[in-house]
């Protein structure tokens, strides 16, 4: 056995803890010292090693918040009602964000998408009229970017109608992401300047804008936000 280690701080004998392998003792470690200098000691290192474990826990949180396309503005959004929006989308059902610009609904969408993101859902934020115009210019990875938004656990729809210039062939491809997540049932959750009834026409001239206001009527429910709401909460 090695000699008897001594306490750096108080040099008084450490005693050894031993196990028994092949019928001989084996010192493993030595039993703490419970001097206040090694108490101290060790106490520091455990601190070290809580922080080390928080900062990589809030790297990792960050790197899902990135890889979810949510914009690095709404990184940390929280929102009175994201709460309650979170749990409808966690039940499964989506929800309809409409009101005019400044009332939030871009922070309250986030902050919600936040809370699912922490619960482990996989999720996925879109701005429509970027998606629209990747999918128009059938940029490289758009396609990709089509099949990745129509299974991910939550998608987040961002300003719905805001552009009217949409082609007929990019209105048909988000009809395909939204009737795809009809189908199997996963939520959106969508902000918008426009009402359901209103965004069949911003989206497009001929049946497939109605087509996705129509899926979208029965898979959310409507909330509407207004300034007095953002005043009130800050
Ligand atoms: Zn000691």
């Amino acid at each position: 056995m090695p000699p008897t280690t001594s306490c750096p701080h108080c040099g008084a004998p450490l005693e050894p803890l031993t196990v028994v392998v092949n019928g001989r003792e084996v010192r493993v470690a030595t039993r703490p010292c419970p001097c206040p200098g090694a108490a101290a000691e060790r106490a520091e290192l455990e601190r070290r090693e809580a922080d080390e474990e928080r900062a990589r826990l809030v790297r990792q949180a960050a790197r899902r918040v990135e890889r979810a396309g949510i914009p690095r503005r709404y990184a940390e959004a929280e929102h009175p009602k994201a709460q309650a929006v979170s749990a409808k989308v966690l039940a499964g059902r989506g929800v309809y964000l409409h009101g005019g610009n400044g009332t939030g609904k871009t922070h309250l969408a986030c902050a919600a998408a936040l809370l699912c993101l922490m619960r482990g859902m996989d999720v996925r934020f879109a701005v429509v009229p970027s998606l629209l115009e990747g999918i128009r210019s059938r940029s490289k990875g758009a396609g990709e970017a089509v099949s990745s938004l129509s299974s991910c656990g939550l998608l987040v729809l961002d300003d719905l109608g805001k552009e009217a210039a949409c082609t007929p062939y990019a209105a048909e491809r988000l009809f395909d992401i939204v009737n795809e997540r009809y189908n199997s049932m996963l939520p959106v959750v969508v902000t918008s300047n426009f009402t359901r009834g209103e965004v069949a026409r911003r989206i497009s001239e001929g049946e497939v804008g109605v087509a996705i206001a129509s899926r979208l009527a029965e898979m959310t429910d409507s909330v509407h936000l207004d300034g007095a709401d953002r005043r009130i909460h800050g």
